[in-house]
């Protein structure tokens, strides 16, 4: 197959990385987890108490140096300033920080040319809030996956419980209503379906039957 790009945007808990990551090792291209990216952001201005401040976080980025690689079982690292973040980005406040660093258009801008450059040097699938829409307007295959909030919030409690935390299903709900609504309310780049993507609801689909039915699609349309 010629080089091609698959973007899947969604919102928080709907199995986007899962899916993501299915289809890169299916169909042997590579993945960029872009949260990861606006994660590394939010965990700079966490670690350094930055304003959330266009202007002030337009030049502190400039200072900051944030790398993507991939270990020789395909696993994407995040590099913040040299050291490896992959660990410290999962931490819960962080996605609080990525998605209120996320709105401000010096983040985004200066994460879309990194988005960019790894997308067109490798057939490769993104996923995120805005692949289809503004990164790769022109990705040959889009998808946006969503589910109910409660669905969402749901898996990921269970997640949470079977790791051994302590939460409250109507935590997890709030936070998930409340980082859908920043992410689709923010003046740039807000998550919303492209026009041209295919939209999944998995509220009554296994991850098996979301990843037949994306492989399928793409197969169909070689
Ligand atoms: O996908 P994940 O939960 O790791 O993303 C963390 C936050 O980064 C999201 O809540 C969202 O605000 C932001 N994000 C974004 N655009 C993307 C990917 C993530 O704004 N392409």
């Amino acid at each position: 197959m010629n080089h091609f790009n698959i973007a899947i945007d969604g919102p928080s808990g709907a199995g986007k990385s899962t899916i993501a990551k299915a289809l890169s090792s299916k169909l042997g291209i590579s993945y960029l987890d872009t949260g990861a990216l606006y994660r590394a952001v939010g965990l700079k201005a966490y670690r350094d108490g930055w304003e959330e401040n266009d202007e002030i976080v337009s030049r502190l980025l400039g200072l900051v140096d944030i790398k993507v690689s991939y270990d020789e079982e395909g696993k994407q690292h995040v590099y913040l300033d040299g050291e490896d973040v992959s660990t410290a980005i999962r931490q819960d406040f962080v996605s609080g920080y990525g998605s209120r660093f996320s709105a401000l258009p010096s983040v985004r801008k200066a994460l879309l040319d990194l988005q960019r450059r790894v997308a067109s040097e490798y057939s490769s699938v993104l996923d995120g809030r805005d692949i289809g829409t503004s990164v790769l307007p022109n990705a040959k295959y889009k998808i946006y996956l969503t589910a109910s909030p409660e669905i969402r919030a749901k898996r990921r409690y269970d997640e949470l419980i079977a790791k051994g935390q302590t939460v409250e299903f109507d935590k997890v709900l709030a936070d998930i209503n409340e980082r859908d609504f920043r992410d689709m309310n923010r003046a740039i780049s807000p998550l919303k379906k492209a026009d041209d993507a295919v939209e999944i609801n998995s509220d009554n689909m296994s991850i098996e039957e979301v990843i037949k039915f994306v492989v399928e699609m793409i197969n169909e349309n070689v």
